[in-house]
């Protein structure tokens, strides 16, 4: 059987041009990244050597930080480069190596206090966004490898290494590079057929590393009260200790082939904090839904959301009572941040700035009346989980995500409740709703009542047993 790489080395040797039948056909190429540092100030000089073939159209995805490159050409003469606002940094077709350094420092300098959209820093060792210091091909193409290596402090990347400090991956995986950390501890977890790989950075948390890395995997275990099996068989997690006194002021997933997720971690924050965190749970929730091809931000902030308090009454870390007390409280608060918008605009401006809460919550309402309705058609046989656990990890559209939840209640169920919801204000059926599950609540506490659906609402908050269990 002739390859795929065979196959186009071919036509390139027989037509000897850039394209066949009309198409480009990419030239092989291989970039090698080298890395060294963190280095002072707060930075690392990376390297780009032109091993084969290669691009000469490059950009950085977070542009900003890197103000110069220098490109060496063939001759062995040097240019220096600007790199555009747009981050799209077009090169001598002739270069054979770039260099520069991203700083944090620069960062800081530039656009004020740092995040993890940035970077940040602890002590001399660093977690980074790839997007903010990778300069990568402006298109993926096939047939472009690169390895990355680095010389210094041990680095957790998203991709397995091949060997101790150094990466192949392609080009592909360069477009979604995750959170890179340089230096720090490790510790490695097993949760299901999950393997997770920890980096614990800068000075020792008081609590020490053990309670960090079990803090964790106690999140990730609870991400198995809603999934059959553990969503990856790898992710990549950096916590870096900030002064704080919440168990995690911030976390976030970023896009990468394996996942990695990135925490800041309360230095002053102490045993109970932890233990009742969300955040962890809320990002690693993250790994157990598809993606949405255009993204669907309404329900995958959603499905995090919902799912956290529905697994934390699962694992017993909560009452099913302070389960619905979040769930309603979460209404209460996505009602007054929509201002009596129907869910349609709610929806239709998921991704304006502000906004972020009221779609979260707005997902949230509606995967509650999904799941709920799938259990009630399916006699409690099918629900929400079982959705998730059928559709894996594989980017999707909305209409495969209703195709999927319609499949398993045997009838249209998705666009019925969408119907009964889009056209008036968001949560304006949730009385009706609690009424008919005998959820009720005065004065902030929740209690349950006999009621016609009681017993979809007991078994929302079990965990749902499966027959492969
Ligand atoms: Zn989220």
């Amino acid at each position: 059987m002739i390859g795929r790489g065979l196959a186009s080395g071919l036509l390139l040797l027989l037509a000897g041009c850039a394209t066949a039948r009309g198409r480009p056909v990419s030239a092989p190429g291989e970039l090698a990244y080298r890395i060294s540092g963190p280095s002072t100030p707060r930075a690392i000089d990376v390297e780009i050597l032109r091993v084969r073939g290669g691009p000469a159209a490059f950009t950085f995805a977070t542009p900003g930080a890197v103000e110069r490159v220098r490109a060496q050409l063939e001759d062995g003469a040097f240019v220096e480069l600007s790199v555009p606002a747009s981050g799209e940094l077009d090169v001598p077709n002739d270069w054979v190596a770039l260099r520069y350094r991203f700083s944090l420092d620069d960062v800081h300098r530039w656009f004020g206090s740092t995040d993890l959209s940035w970077g940040v820093a602890s002590q001399d060792e660093l977690l980074l966004p790839g997007a903010a210091w990778l300069l990568r091909p402006r298109v993926p193409l096939p047939d472009l490898t690169a390895t990355i290596s680095t010389a210094g402090p041990a680095a957790l990347l998203p991709w397995e290494p091949q060997s101790e400090g150094r990466w192949a991956v392609s080009s592909q995986q360069l477009a979604e590079p995750g959170f890179h950390a340089f230096g720090g501890r490790r510790c490695y977890l097993t949760v299901g057929q999950g393997r997770l790989e920890v980096a614990v950075l800068g000075a020792e948390h008081p609590l020490g590393d053990a309670a960090l890395c079990e803090w964790i995997r106690s999140s990730a275990a609870e991400v198995l009260q809603v999934r059959a099996e553990f969503p990856v068989t790898r992710a990549a997690i950096s916590i870096v200790p900030v002064q704080s006194n919440e168990a995690s002021p911030f976390g976030r997933l970023l896009p990468s082939h394996p996942r990695s997720l990135g925490f800041l971690v309360g230095s002053q924050a102490v045993s109970e904090d932890f233990a009742k965190d969300i955040v962890a749970l809320h990002e690693l929730l993250h790994l157990a839904h598809p993606s949405f091809e255009p993204k669907e931000t309404w329900l995958t902030e959603g499905l995090a959301t919902y799912f956290t308090e529905v697994a934390r009454a699962r694992s017993g870390r909560q009452s099913p009572e302070n389960g619905w007390e979040e769930l309603l409280d979460g209404f209460d608060r996505g009602a007054e941040v929509s201002g009596g918008m129907r869910m349609d605009e709610v929806i239709r401006e998921q991704g304006v700035a502000g906004r972020l809460r009221a779609a979260a919550w707005t997902g949230v309402w509606f995967l509650l009346a999904l799941d709920l309705e799938l259990r009630r058609l399916t006699q409690g046989l099918r629900a929400l989980d079982d959705v998730l656990d059928a559709l894996g990890n594989r980017p999707i559209s909305l209409a495969q995500f209703a195709a999927q939840v319609d499949a398993l209640a045997g009838q249209p169920v998705f666009e019925a409740v969408f119907a009964r919801q889009r056209g008036r204000p968001a949560f304006a059926l949730r009385q009706d709703l609690l009424d008919a599950l005998g959820v009720h609540r005065s004065d902030g506490k929740v209690r349950f009542e006999e009621a016609p659906r009681a017993a979809e609402r007991e078994a929302l908050m079990r965990i749902k047993v499966r027959p492969n269990r």
